[in-house]
């Protein structure tokens, strides 16, 4: 599988990077999971809108799905697409696309002649061509789900999007190849006393206690991304910060058993907060 960070923003706008977006490609099926502001344009320095399988949403904050409005004047605009795009949007997907096309002066069904929309339900596995996809359900401040992918060798992708501390994403990760998780917040104390957010530390240690071979931080403000960077080496933990544009190919490789930080202190467990 090949991975391409699109975008390693928060909801801030960034000058040098677009928000949340992740492309994920297997032979001929292209995935673009998050559509946050800027990816759409970002999108047609790749595989383009007309290159995509399909389209997976998170959770629908406007950093990881705004710009699916753009998206649709990619496609024809009176007729049905001769090849609509499969969107797998969270619960309740359909209304938030009506609202979103009365809220930008479209009118009512504008999206449907372009988008093939399912609404996922947790742990229920959906196919996009030869990738397997599983929503699990996490912690953020609106409900918001991290994505298990899989493609038919059995290399696995861990996109865990928005949320606070998970030991469920931790467990869920354990045996995959990669995991990609959020560093947005410089300190907890800037977090709801309910967590939605983790600090680069945290999400660091998350991918020790899973043990996975690779680790990418994304969302997360560009000016920390040197502090970012120095963190991770320093923690011996085999995780960087995804760049922009940044593309990875990956592996079914050898898995190890789960690493634990050899920092003093460290938690041999992570609290669900
Ligand atoms: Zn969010
Ligand atoms: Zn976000």
């Amino acid at each position: 599988m090949r991975l391409t960070f699109l975008g390693t923003g928060t909801a801030r706008p960034l000058p040098d990077t677009a928000a949340s977006g992740v492309l994920v490609q297997d032979g001929e099926t292209a995935v673009l999971f998050d559509i946050g502001s800027g990816i759409a344009s970002r999108l047609e320095t790749t595989v383009g809108a007309g290159g995509l399988s399909g389209l997976v949403v998170g959770h629908f904050h406007a950093d990881h799905w705004i710009d699916i409005a753009p998206l649709r004047y990619r496609f024809p605009w009176g007729e049905r697409a001769p090849r609509p795009l499969p969107v797998y949007l969270p619960p309740g997907g359909h209304d938030k696309l009506e609202h979103l096309a009365a809220a930008i002066a479209e009118r009512p069904g504008f999206f449907d002649a372009a988008f093939d929309v399912t609404e996922y339900e947790s742990g229920r596995s959906f196919r996009i061509g030869s990738l397997t996809i599983t929503p699990h359900p996490v912690g953020h401040y609106v409900p918001a789900w991290s994505m298990d992918i899989a493609c038919r060798d059995g290399t696995r992708i861990v996109y865990a999007g928005d949320m606070g501390p998970s030991a469920g994403v931790v467990k869920l990760a354990r045996g995959a190849d990669v995991l990609i998780l959020e560093a947005t917040l410089e300190s907890s104390a800037f977090d709801d006393a309910r967590r939605g957010h983790l600090t680069p530390e945290e999400a660091i240690e998350h991918v020790a206690l899973a043990g996975v071979p690779q680790g990418f931080l994304v969302h997360y403000p560009s000016d920390r991304r040197s502090i970012i960077r120095a963190l991770c080496a320093e923690s011996g933990v085999p995780v960087e910060p995804a760049v922009p544009g940044m593309t990875v190919e990956v592996e079914c490789g050898p898995r190890p058993a789960p690493r634990r930080r050899a920092r003093a202190g460290a938690q041999e467990t992570v609290s669900t907060g």
